[in-house]
């Protein structure tokens, strides 16, 4: 990386746990290295905290947790306004913060930034709506009434993962501070750093003390101790489908309510009528942004047999093309993969795919290192049974294959174990309707790229999700329904009935 690449930063990098509105060293004594993917050097050392940090993390989220919850939702929205306009204002910091930890194109940080701001204050208006709502149910008997209230779940803990460090965040932080919880967040151990700096923002939007804490730490130490913590409500999890389990298991042990956002293996489907240019930028947006970190990653391609040719043709260029390299510089389309295991585990499917039979049409350029920089590769014919087809590779690796009839694209794009989500391509409104409904996937994008607003949902069938994020399904998920019944009040009309 060039000298003038690098990122200035103004600020000096947060390094410590945040709990209780200070700055704090762990009982632990440990410290753990955060690593630069693009030249594997250490950044910096942050804190490991263990159990002993997340019990003091939650036992202040749960002293905090009764006066956050009697604030209205305005007050409360009034906070997360204050953490997006915190955000906005340290834009390009944040920005540089991730691209540095997590290797990301700095341009795609930037984009990642602008949704956390979104996601905010998203959540502000529907907090401010909370105050209003209190909803009568209709009920047969004249003389009792039922009303729903929507109150906070309590203390939460959400654990995210490193490819979308502060979007997985703040899709689950601002609507649990809207619904009136208060928060233990563990990072992922591969990239603190940016959701260190979001928790200095939030320090100075001057939210109370123990309504948002940090614990940074490991998995198995850190992530593990808030998944049984008695007074923790509920767990809000990102991350793989096998540590998502672990999760479930975990808290199943004091009957936790549990939001899982797993894995997927998503297909894009691309028919003969489309429009073959769109076809290629909406294949190549949803296999290689984040360098194909992505759990929305559309890495199965099926394609209808008489435009296969052409569409291989069209992809093979794109990823020979492909500038792969530091993301801070120009030009740069994609950077190196977040961590050293990801790696290995990314170059052992791509070996893989080549002894399963499936044809390695080609495979683009990548700085041969240090940092932990992949080709980009494009397989066809990759058989069915083959592990690039079934299992998500995580990385920057497409895998296609033909197709005869809109049954067989439908049937071969649900047979898999996820269904996060899924694209369709083609100038057939009523077929792309049509197919859109029967995909067994959370979200279905028609002729459009991986758009995703905070107002919609997110989420998906089979093993990538329970529950939804985003719209008011993420605040849901942070709320408990309480029924109230009453005698209904005796009025003049009513002692006139009798
Ligand atoms: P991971 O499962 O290894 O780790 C996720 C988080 O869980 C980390 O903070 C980790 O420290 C923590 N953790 C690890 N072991 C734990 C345990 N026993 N108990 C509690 N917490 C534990 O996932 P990752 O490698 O960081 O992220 C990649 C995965 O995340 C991919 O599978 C991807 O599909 C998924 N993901 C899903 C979504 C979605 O919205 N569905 C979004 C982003 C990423």
């Amino acid at each position: 990386m060039s000298a003038q690449a690098r990122p200035l930063f103004e600020f000096p990098l947060r390094t410590r746990l945040f709990i209780d509105g200070a700055w704090c060293v762990p009982e632990t004594k440990q410290r753990l290295p955060v690593v630069n993917p693009s030249t594997e050097e250490t950044i910096v050392e942050v804190e490991a905290g263990g159990p002993a940090d997340v019990d003091r993390a939650v036992r202040a989220a749960s002293h905090a947790f009764l006066a956050w919850k009697q604030r209205s939702g305005a007050q409360r929205a009034a906070f997360l306004r204050a953490i997006a306009r915190g955000v906005e204002a340290h834009c390009e910091h944040l920005a540089a913060l991730q691209s540095l930890n997590n290797g990301k194109p700095i341009a795609e940080s930037r984009i990642d930034v602008g949704d956390v701001a979104a996601t905010f204050d998203y959540y502000a208006d529907l907090a401010e709506t909370l105050d209003a709502a209190e909803e009568e149910i209709a009920i047969p008997s004249s003389e009792h009434r039922a009303v729903i209230r929507r109150e906070p779940a309590g203390v939460v803990g959400l654990i995210v993962p490193w490819n979308f460090p502060m979007v997985t965040t703040a899709w689950k932080l601002a609507p649990a501070l809207a619904a009136g919880c208060t928060v233990v967040l563990k990072p992922s151990e591969f990239t603190p750093l940016p959701e260190l700096e979001l928790a200095a923002i939030i320090e100075r939007a001057g939210l109370p003390p123990g309504v948002f804490n940090v614990v940074t730490g490991t998995g198995t130490e850190v992530g593990a101790a808030l998944t049984t913590h008695p007074l923790v409500s509920k767990v809000s999890f990102t991350g793989s489908t096998a540590v998502g389990e672990q999760v479930m298991k975990a808290a199943a042990s004091s009957i936790k309510g549990v939001s899982l956002e797993l894995g997927g293996k998503s297909p894009i489907i691309v028919f003969a009528d489309a429009d073959l240019d769109l076809a290629v930028d909406l294949v190549v947006g949803g296999a290689f942004f984040n360098a194909g970190q992505m759990c929305s990653a559309t890495s199965r391609v099926l394609v209808e047999r008489p435009l296969a040719q052409a569409l291989i043709a069209r992809l093979a260029d794109r990823v020979a093309r492909t500038v792969v390299g530091d993301p801070f510089a120009s030009g740069v389309q994609m950077g190196p993969l977040t961590n050293r295991a990801q790696y290995e585990r990314v170059q052992r499917f791509i070996s893989r795919g080549k002894a399963d039979g499936a044809s390695l049409v080609v495979q683009g350029g990548a700085p041969e290192g240090p940092g932990y920089f992949v080709q980009p590769t494009l397989f066809v014919d990759v058989p069915t049974s083959s592990a690039v087809w079934r299992e998500e590779i995580f990385g920057p690796v497409l895998c296609v294959r033909s197709f005869d009839t809109e049954d067989d694209a439908v049937a071969s794009a649900n047979d898999t174990e996820f269904g996060l989500v899924a694209t369709v391509v083609t100038r057939d409104a009523a077929r792309g309707q049509r197919v859109a409904g029967a995909l067994q996937a959370g979200v279905v994008w028609i002729n459009a790229p991986q758009l995703i607003f905070p107002q919609t949902s997110w989420g998906g069938y089979k093993k990538s999700s329970i529950g939804r994020e985003l719209g008011p399904f993420g605040l849901a998920a942070f709320q408990e329904v309480k029924q109230i019944l009453s005698p209904r009040p005796v009025t003049s009309e009513r002692l006139f009935e009798a």
